[in-house]
């Protein structure tokens, strides 16, 4: 889903460059996030003297928070603790990618591979050097009908916060240029979620559980829907509702991201709109004629092995694919 993909190769001096051009914009910093598209902390990535120089540069700004991300594998206790003191009293805030707890959607609806066990071990040595592990976590991954796709959520979620995660970043997933995701879009096989099932995410968690939760991603510009106010490329296709209540729902998502608490999500709750009536019949409908989700993904899996890499490569992996989904599905989108 994700459209990170070629770029031009950079040295370690136009990293450095980039980021003291960018931070000279401005002379007051609340909070800054600094980042690679992956991960901070990846030295094929971010080379050390980059990275190093980045955090000095931090340093020295009036910022509280120094945010970035990183893949849990790549974080270490040495140098969580070096970064810690590089930042000089910052708080760090490192954003980990989970997109969800259950490791079968993990590797066959989102295609990812993050082991549980790493991300355990790197929110728990965040932790012991003072610093806040954050989660980011998708909404709406390929093959999950909407009501699996919330529940999927809502379960990584409980999972995550019980699990070392100070916070968690909800994503509802949107379409990108140039992605699988597009590609499954413009064949009816992927719908991004709608912001109703945002809220029923929300609704679910309840009041304790929201406390923990930020969103990301769910408003389009009002100039332009198809591009994100927080990501600049354009995009096919991201959640909404209907032109009719869309401007109440995104004041008051907006308004729960600024910490106004969980009874804005009562309050969307309650909105009565014909969109949210078709969408909650579509749920229904959906969960009532869905096939299984391992049978769902073969048959998305056999139309991307046919028509994207062949019949001939597709013929010959096929069983294999098919007895992994099989065997390693328990029937659960909620993490165990
Ligand atoms: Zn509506």
């Amino acid at each position: 889903m994700c459209n990170y993909a070629a770029a031009e190769r950079v040295d370690t001096e136009s990293i450095v460059s980039s980021v003291r051009d960018a931070l000279a914009r401005q002379a007051h910093y609340d909070a800054l996030g600094i980042s690679p598209f992956g991960n901070m902390f990846d030295v094929s990535e971010v080379p050390t003297e980059a990275r190093d120089a980045i955090f000095d540069m931090a340093a020295k700004t009036d910022a509280d928070i120094f945010s970035c991300e990183s893949r849990p594998e790549t974080l270490s206790g040495a140098l969580i603790e070096e970064t810690v003191d590089r930042l000089k009293g910052k708080r760090l805030f490192v954003n980990l990618g989970l997109e969800t707890a259950n490791p079968w959607v993990q590797a066959h609806c989102v295609g990812k591979s993050l082991s549980t066990e790493s991300y355990r071990s790197a929110t728990s040595s965040l932790r012991e050097h003072g610093a806040f592990p954050v989660s980011n976590i998708l909404l709406g991954a390929p093959f999950l009908t909407e009501e699996e796709a919330i529940e999927s959520t809502v379960g990584t979620i409980r999972w995550a916060l019980a699990n070392g995660s100070h916070l968690c970043v909800l994503f509802p997933s949107n379409v990108k240029g140039w992605t699988l995701q597009e590609w499954l879009w413009e064949r009816d096989i992927y719908r991004v979620p709608s912001l109703w099932s945002l809220v029923e995410t929300l609704r679910r968690l309840g009041p304790e559980m929201t406390r923990s939760v930020a969103l990301s991603w769910y408003s389009a510009s009002p100039t332009d829907p198809h591009r994100l106010d927080q990501v600049s490329d354009p995009l096919r296709d991201a959640p909404t509702t209907c032109p009719r209540c869309r401007d109440t729902v995104i004041r008051s998502l907006d308004a729960f991201n600024a910490g106004a608490g969980f009874g804005v999500i009562t309050g969307l709750a309650e909105v009565d709109c014909a969109c949210k009536k078709a969408w909650a019949e579509r749920v229904a409908a959906q969960t009532v004629t869905a096939d299984p989700l391992d049978s769902r993904v073969l048959t998305a899996y056999d139309r991307i092995g046919t028509e994207l890499l062949g019949t001939a490569w597709w013929d010959r992996q096929r069983a294999k694919v098919r007895s992994e989904l099989e065997f390693s599905y328990d029937g659960s989108v909620v993490p165990r």
